[in-house]
């Protein structure tokens, strides 16, 4: 049988924290919760958990700081924020300091649990066929250790990025667009606009990563009308 997936839920609010400690303690979680930043923080750096949802607003230390903080210390949990509106600054800031989504409120609980699902199907997905890709004799990516060695300097990856890099590895042979990406690598489909810019927001990580020059990528390109594709030797 296999294990409970552990996860941490990081809010303040009482009435939502105790909602969702029994909505995922039912779905068949193991659920440990903070209801302020900096113990949210410590439990989350523990490192034990398989996902984190965690609230934007919170006494002691907000969420977009938490995250910077997990992902600096390079704890590579997935992340979901838990923002109180959906406006694209707080998106865009969780995503961009290594959230994987981002669930705006009001939120409907059996969106959530898709989310939380969709997250951990893909973070669990067997990535044991392709654990190299060489990109080129200077870039070779290390998927298991969500790490690359690119000109000479290491980088590493959060899963999601590590996942898109392998999605376009699988595909290689043609260029594959934001909602197919949204679709295979996110779970779920395009809704508004602000979805296919979680997209270019983690193609453009990716190539301050993998490219020699990001502002002209030649590994990881951009097919006009098409989507992108990743270009391999
Ligand atoms: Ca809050």
């Amino acid at each position: 049988m296999s294990r409970k997936k552990r996860l941490l839920i990081v809010e303040d609010e009482a009435a939502i924290r105790t909602g969702l400690v029994d909505l995922f303690i039912y779905h068949g979680f193991e659920v440990e919760w903070a209801d302020e930043g900096p113990q949210g923080l410590e439990k989350a750096l523990r490192g034990t958990f398989d996902l984190i949802l965690l609230d934007v607003m919170l006494p002691g230390m907000d969420g977009f700081e938490i995250c910077n903080q997990i992902r600096t210390q390079d704890v590579d949990q997935p992340i979901i924020m838990l923002t109180a509106k959906s406006s694209d600054e707080d998106i865009i800031q969780g995503l961009t300091l290594g959230a994987d989504d981002y669930v705006a409120k009001p939120f409907s609980v059996t969106q959530l649990v898709l989310r939380v699902q969709a997250v951990l199907r893909r973070t669990t997905m067997d990535s044991s066929k392709s654990i190299h890709i060489q990109l080129d004799d200077q870039k070779r990516i290390d998927v298991l250790n969500l790490s690359a060695t690119i000109d000479g300097q290491r980088h590493t990856f959060t899963k999601r990025e590590m996942e898109i890099l392998q999605y376009l590895h699988a595909h290689a042979d043609r260029p594959v667009s934001r909602d197919e990406l949204l679709n295979k690598v996110w779970g779920y489909a395009k809704k508004m606009n602000i979805e296919t810019r979680t997209v270019d927001i983690h193609i453009a990580k990716l190539r301050r990563k993998i490219e020699s020059d990001p502002a002209h990528p030649c590994c990881l390109v951009t097919v006009r009308g098409a989507g992108y594709r990743l270009i391999v030797l």
